[in-house]
């Protein structure tokens, strides 16, 4: 199963990847943890990507794709996988695209994550108290919302487009989301046999 988790910051996409790779036997590959750990370990790559993470604006689609080619290197991707916080925006869509065009490896189904904007700002402040996220404060967080609406958002309509949406309403226990987002996939992938 190759998957791409579409939602707003906030919106559940780490969490439920997480209990999503257990179901489904495949790799998690999230491009906010792959810069964090660029970040953690002080990688040129990473210095480059620290302050514009916290000002929460996108780093350069360059950068980002180069990651992402990187651990699209991995055998373990043959499997399938579950890609969280790319593309985030139309030329990041694209370049997925024919990346995994190259791969054969197309994404079977994008799942958009459906939460409201008030429970978004809610879940994040959250957060921010549990984790203490570097880009959690109030401004980055105006900022991320901000640039999913402008930018990322589209990505939704790209994936429509071309028969591969399937919305999932985001909110209830992580069972119940994860259980809803495993009954779509099926009926997506069911519809397309
Ligand atoms: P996330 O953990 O997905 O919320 O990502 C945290 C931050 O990492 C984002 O606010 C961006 O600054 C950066 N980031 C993650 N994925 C991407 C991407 N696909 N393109 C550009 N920046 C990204």
């Amino acid at each position: 199963m190759r998957l791409v988790l579409l939602g707003a910051p906030g919106s559940g996409k780490g969490t439920q990847a997480t209990r999503l790779k257990e179901q489904l036997g495949v790799p998690h590959i999230s491009t906010g943890d792959l810069l964090r750990a660029a970040v953690a370990a002080g990688t040129p790559l990473g210095l480059q990507a620290k302050a514009v993470m916290e000002r929460g604006e996108l780093v350069s689609d360059e950068i980002v794709l180069g990651m992402l080619e990187e651990r699209f290197s991995q055998p373990d991707i043959a499997r399938g996988f579950i890609l969280d916080g790319y593309p985030r925006n139309l030329a990041q869509a694209s370049a997925l695209d024919a990346l995994l065009h190259r791969l054969n490896l197309p994404v079977d189904v994008a799942v958009q994550l459906d939460v409201s904007t008030e429970l978004l700002v809610q879940r994040i402040a959250g957060r921010a108290q549990a984790e203490g996220r570097a880009d959690d404060t109030p401004e980055a967080v105006t900022n991320r919302l901000r640039v999913y609406s402008d930018q990322t958002a589209p990505v939704i309509d790209y994936y429509r487009e071309r028969g591969r949406l399937v919305c999932v309403y985001g909110v209830g226990g992580m069972e119940e989301v994860s259980d809803r987002i495993l009954a779509a996939i099926r009926s997506a992938t069911a519809d397309e046999a």
